[in-house]
């Protein structure tokens, strides 16, 4: 708002072929008129009357600390002070954030939420042990897989695959053991971190003989679904 009051006081005045130099504190304010896609009006605004003035003076728009005894930043800050007190011409200047300041602390409440929600969510017990967070890598890496790495990676993530445990649920399947140890089900943790005959592969694809659940969790999908896949295990 100060910016394009300056602005609009320079074609007032007149000035033509001089230095416009314009100072501010508002480090949002000069990035907001920085970047080349505006989509709040009043930026928009106060880009068209700076180019305008550019195209018949040199313009530059310079950055100050805030509070430091600069004279004309003593000022602003003064008729900032005043204005607080009338009442506004526009809905915008209600809001003294930057857009992407408030993008962001949306952004972050929302992942907050998802992740107090996930916590609390008491069922889908396999699939707490290897995402005991909401996690922000992990979810934008689903979204890019097709339909089939999908249900393969939510597979082993839920336990909901073809090994011989969830088939055995389904009543499709007499023997729950596991096909290469018969120690314990055949499950994703099993495989995952207990399995006996899995733990060179392991080792090699994973980084660990016997990795606990945690570290699983650290682990890139795609190299835990590359290890499925280079164990044949069916998904
Ligand atoms: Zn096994």
């Amino acid at each position: 708002m100060a910016i394009l009051a300056c602005a609009q006081t320079s074609i007032l005045r007149g000035y033509l072929n001089k230095r416009i130099t314009i100072f501010s504190d508002s480090r949002a304010a000069l990035l907001a008129i920085n970047v080349p896609r505006v989509d709040s009006a009043l930026v928009g605004e106060c880009k068209e009357v700076l180019n305008r003035r550019a195209s018949t003076n040199r313009v530059r728009l310079l950055w100050v600390p805030g509070h430091t005894r600069v004279k004309g930043n003593e000022r602003a800050d003064e008729l900032a002070r005043k204005g607080a007190n009338t009442p506004m011409t526009r809905p915008e200047s209600a809001v003294g954030l930057a857009k992407n300041v408030i993008r962001t602390g949306i952004s972050r409440w929302t992942e907050a939420q998802l992740d107090m929600a996930w916590r609390r969510e008491p069922k889908a017990r396999q699939a707490h042990i290897f995402m005991r967070h909401w996690d922000r890598e992990r979810t934008s890496y689903l979204m890019k897989l097709d339909r089939s790495a999908l249900r393969k990676a939510i597979g082993v993530l839920t336990g909901h695959c073809r090994l011989r445990r969830h088939l055995h649920l389904l009543g499709l399947e007499k023997d729950k053991r596991c096909r290469k140890c018969e120690q314990e089900e055949e499950t994703p943790p099993h495989i995952l971190c207990f399995c006996s005959v899995e733990k060179g592969k392991r080792n090699q694809i994973l980084g660990s003989y016997f990795p606990d659940s945690k570290d699983i969790e650290s682990i890139p999908l795609g190299a835990i679904l590359h290890f499925f896949r280079e164990g044949g295990w069916p998904l």
